[in-house]
């Protein structure tokens, strides 16, 4: 078996457990070096990668290599193009350390000037770069919900056009795509003044273009577009249904990607979800790299809310930091109108609310951000859509084991978010014995104690509620 045998089948297995946004970010262009006694030396493209194939996913690395080299215990990266060699990933990651420091800290530092970069000029030829400077890689927030996305922006910000091309972002509103975008190109133009920036949402592109075809200046339009060096595309899915639009985009796209122009598209959804993207385009996309933002967890909200009060200069009592996280969780657009609402209330009064005084003002957002009309039906809809089972063979009598386990954890569910009675529970899954529930809720809190795989799942089962 050569190298690049054993490599394969190990990115086989690989590719199994990770989801395709993962896998093809941190296993593209990656090959093996050397198989020592025990060690595994691998190439890997960039610092990110590194970092990531060495931590996060040494485990699963390994026990794919074991099966063919049972004796490799270690895992080494080198970082083969050069490019990032020797920076250490702290010197890349830099602007995110205020995240993680303590708040008293942070506090004391000063707010860095801010600077706006509206347009830049070359050789006579201006961009307006559309950028706002108040999104930056400093104000954001990493959380295991964006952290891919966070990782793969920042590395396309220092070497545009070499490391991934197109960068694709996607996931739901306010989750930070729009601010991950921005910053991408605000650094950009920090470190390298001289490049030709554009960030334009894929709605105004198309008027735009619409606007040029009609005063027949559809050329200049597209000529603007292909001297650009990095070219950022907020909201691409508002090319479905658009046949011109895409047309002409996907020229502009091509010309730029001959060019090793950077492109960095962000999305509500992944290519195969946007209806009606022609083929060519979608290949175009998904052949870069992809990285999705879910929702924040618990712990990030508490971290998002903190940085914005630190920035706005507010101070709230952590019970109320806590509750407003507890309560707020579909989306950061969402948590912060309700984190502005209160500053504004309460900064000009120069006085700090009580708890009781927020959960008062913020009633509204907080009940209608509660699963509105989270029941049973839900929940049984939810957990069989996640497992890729029945609804009815969740309430039904099938003891095997890929039904069982979906069956639990509706009852666990219904137990934790509606607060069902255990009779209740077991009238809701066909009839069930109290005693059955009770037994699924223990043995799913027992379980929850030491499987993060399943708590992530109840995870994504929770955000499928909103779909139902
Ligand atoms: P999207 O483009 O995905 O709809 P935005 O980028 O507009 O979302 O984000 C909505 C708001 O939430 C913005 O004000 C943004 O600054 C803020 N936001 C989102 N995610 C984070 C984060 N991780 N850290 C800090 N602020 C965030
Ligand atoms: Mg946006």
């Amino acid at each position: 078996m050569t190298h690049d045998e054993f490599w394969q089948a190990v990115l086989g297995e690989v590719e199994l457990s990770l989801s395709k946004a993962s896998f093809t970010t941190w296993f593209k262009n990656t090959s093996v070096n050397e198989i020592g006694e025990s060690e595994l030396v691998l190439n890997v493209p960039n610092i990110f990668a590194k970092e990531w194939l060495e931590k996060k996913y040494r485990k699963i690395i390994l026990s794919s290599a074991r099966k063919f080299h049972p004796k490799i215990d270690r895992i080494t990266c080198i970082i083969s193009n050069g490019q990032d060699a020797g920076k250490s990933i702290d010197s890349l990651v830099k602007t995110n350390q205020s995240a993680k420091e303590p708040l008293e800290k942070q506090s004391s530092r000063k707010a860095a000037p801010k600077k706006t970069y509206t347009s830049n000029t070359f050789n006579g030829f201006s961009v307006n770069s559309n950028l706002n400077s108040k999104y930056g890689f400093e104000a954001f927030v990493v959380g295991s919900n964006n952290e891919l996305a966070y990782a793969a922006c920042q590395s396309v910000a220092e070497n545009p056009g070499k490391n991934y091309n197109p960068l694709f972002i996607y996931g739901g509103v306010g989750l930070g795509k729009t601010h991950l975008l921005q910053s991408v190109g605000n650094q950009v133009l920090k470190n390298l003044p001289d490049k030709k920036v554009k960030y334009i949402s894929m709605e105004r592109f198309a008027n735009e273009l619409v606007n040029a075809i009609q005063t027949s200046k559809a050329k200049d339009f597209k000529n603007e577009y292909i001297q650009l060096d990095v070219l950022i595309i907020d909201d691409v899915q508002f090319l479905s249904n658009k046949e011109k639009t895409q047309e002409e985009f996907f020229h502009v796209f091509e010309s730029l990607y001959q060019l090793e122009k950077q492109i960095i598209i962000s999305s509500d959804r992944p290519p195969k979800s946007i209806p009606t993207l022609e083929d060519r385009l979608r290949s175009r996309f998904e052949g870069g790299m992809m990285a999705d933002i879910n929702k924040p967890d618990l712990e990030t909200r508490i971290a998002i809310i903190k940085k914005k009060l630190q920035e706005k200069n507010f101070h709230l009592e952590d019970a109320i930091v806590a509750y407003l996280a507890e309560n707020i969780y579909h989306n950061v657009r969402e948590l912060e109108g309700a984190l502005n609402k209160i500053i504004v209330t309460y900064q000009l009064k120069n006085y700090s609310p009580s708890l009781d005084e927020i959960i008062e003002q913020t009633g509204d957002v907080i009940s209608t951000n509660r699963q509105k009309d989270l029941d049973p039906v839900k929940i049984i809809s939810s957990v069989a859509d996640f497992f890729d089972v029945k609804k009815e063979e969740l309430s039904g009598r099938c003891r095997k084991k890929q039904i069982i386990k979906p069956r639990q954890i509706a009852i666990y569910l219904m137990r934790r978010e509606l607060g069902l009675s255990f009779p209740e529970i077991g009238k809701n899954l066909g009839g069930r014995d109290h005693s059955t529930a009770i037994y699924a809720c223990e043995k799913i809190e027992r379980e929850l104690e030491n499987n993060k795989i399943l708590e992530d799942h109840l995870k994504f089962i929770k955000e499928k509620f909103v779909d139902y």
